[in-house]
């Protein structure tokens, strides 16, 4: 593997994104569902909102909660809304960034947002500028828009499917005009979409937590290839392409999505559960108690737990109210023992031959600072059990998991990263228990093995590789 080609990863776009069709108050609604999602993505959100007239949006850096109140959502009139949380890294930030985008155009206005990351961006922009285009951000989100611009004496339908079939990548888009909400997955199905149902309209989501939040009722998910467009009293479905597969990407399980979502039908929490519990199948110990780090691997660990028979219990609490931004505190003070995040419960941690449960080891940092802090408080042995493979190869479709340097199971056998991280026993769960876990055969693991289900051009390779538009 050519290490320098990872080492070149540019913006991450990991974020949620949220469509009404339909329903009074679309966004209140997409206010509250956006709330729900506030997990994948704390940079930055917005809202675009049509009320048949006129497209109406607000956007802003920060929480939901911090950039929508009532008189930004009072503006954002109508029952058709589209809205977005941003996560991003350092090289995507600002509010430029800020989704969702509106345009303007002769053939009708149009509001745009996307979660994912399309490979061979760079590729695309490049060759859209030299035709004229200028863009506004930085963000993939914006090349859809010029492409189905750039289409403009075809139907926009017409428009949509040929662009799609220009993108290579993980993405889902939502498209709002003054009178329909297109709604669409990329032909390998690597993020998720789900289409509900709430009064006489629908609502399309990210993640199925939000339709428990606002009441809607779960119908089915956008499938790999496909656009959906709901219009004025009909919803009709097409494909833009025939060569699609299931292969949504096993991180939405592992770390990324709420507990309560169903993701292409499967319990998150489930999943996680089940993963615990063939992690203790796979790689048992004899200890006195099961802890897991919290949020994500609260579900792995009560299933190693159930499995095993070793007591759960909670040996780490995170503080709630760790903002987004924050003081760190200095050296000084961490060698005091100063923590922000997470603290061990002494009384339950003493003297113990512990079993913590993480979801993933990405840099190996997280695991390093909870075991030293475990054996601090007085932990006598500390087994760590992580419930996903060794990550050894980055992301390229919008889930920001390092680049190839900072792995550290890129570089280092599981016997090395147990004497990094200072636990008395390390294993990972394997890729055939993890598929067996979530009960899916196919699925995106790419960053356990190495073998992506797209090309990777753009950024990452071969810049001078032509793209076919
Ligand atoms: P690290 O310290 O880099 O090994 O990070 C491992 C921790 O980060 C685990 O506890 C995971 O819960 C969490 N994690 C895993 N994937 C991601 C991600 N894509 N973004 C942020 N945190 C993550
Ligand atoms: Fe998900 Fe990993 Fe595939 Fe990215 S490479 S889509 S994080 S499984």
């Amino acid at each position: 593997m050519n290490q320098s080609i990872y080492q070149d990863q540019q913006i991450h776009e990991e974020c949620g994104v949220f469509g009404v069709f339909n329903v009074d108050k679309a966004s209140e609604l997409t206010y509250y569902a956006l709330h729900a999602m506030q997990h994948r993505g704390q940079e930055g959100c917005g809202i675009v909102s049509t009320d048949g007239e006129k497209l109406y949006g607000h956007r802003g850096m920060g929480l939901v909660k911090e950039t929508f109140h009532e008189q930004e959502l009072r503006a954002c009139k109508g029952n058709f809304a589209i809205g977005h949380v941003r996560y991003s890294t350092a090289g995507g930030s600002g509010p430029n960034n800020v989704q969702p985008f509106m345009f303007n155009h002769s053939t009708g206005d149009f509001g745009l947002c996307h979660n994912g990351n399309i490979v061979n961006s760079k590729q695309i922009r490049e060759k859209l500028e030299r035709n004229g285009s200028i863009f506004q951000s930085t963000s993939d989100t914006e090349i859809l828009a010029h492409l189905v611009k750039k289409n403009a004496t075809r139907s926009r339908l017409e428009s949509i499917k040929e662009a799609l079939n220009i993108l290579i990548g993980g993405f889902a888009f939502l498209i709002i005009t003054k009178d329909k909400l297109y709604a669409m997955r990329d032909k390998n199905g690597l993020r998720p979409l789900s289409i509900g149902k709430l009064q006489d309209g629908y609502v399309i989501s990210s993640e199925t937590c939000a339709f428990d939040v606002i009441g809607a009722e779960f119908i089915r998910d956008v499938l790999p290839g496909e656009i959906v467009t709901f219009s004025k009293n009909k919803v009709t479905s097409c494909f833009y392409t025939e060569d699609t597969c299931h292969k949504i990407c096993a991180m939405e399980y592992i770390y990324f999505s709420r507990p309560d979502s169903d993701i292409c039908g499967i319990n998150v929490h489930a999943s996680r559960k089940m993963a615990g519990k063939v992690l203790a199948q796979e790689a048992p110990v004899d200890a006195d108690i099961v802890i897991g780090v919290p949020d994500s691997s609260l579900s792995a660990a009560v299933g190693y737990a159930e499995e095993s028979g070793i007591p759960y219990e909670v040996g780490l609490i995170k503080n709630k109210y760790m903002g987004r931004t924050f003081i760190e505190p200095s050296q000084e003070l961490r060698d005091k023992g100063v923590r922000m995040k997470l603290s061990p419960v002494r009384s339950i941690v003493k003297g113990k031959r512990i079993i913590l449960i993480d979801d993933s080891i990405v840099r190996g940092t997280t695991s390093t600072k909870i075991v030293k802090m475990l054996r601090d408080m007085g932990a006598s042995e500390v087994h760590m059990r992580i419930a996903s493979p060794p990550m050894i190869s980055p992301c390229f479709y919008g889930v920001d998991t390092s680049t190839y340097d900072e792995l550290i199971s890129a570089f280092h056998n599981v016997e090395e990263v147990r004497k990094i991280t200072g636990c008395d026993s390390l294993a990972f769960i394997s890729m055939e228990g993890l598929k067996r876990a979530i009960g899916l055969n196919d699925m995106c693991m790419a960053c356990f093995s190495g073998n992506y289900p797209t090309e990777l051009f753009d950024s990452i390779k071969d810049a001078n590789k032509e793209t076919k538009f």
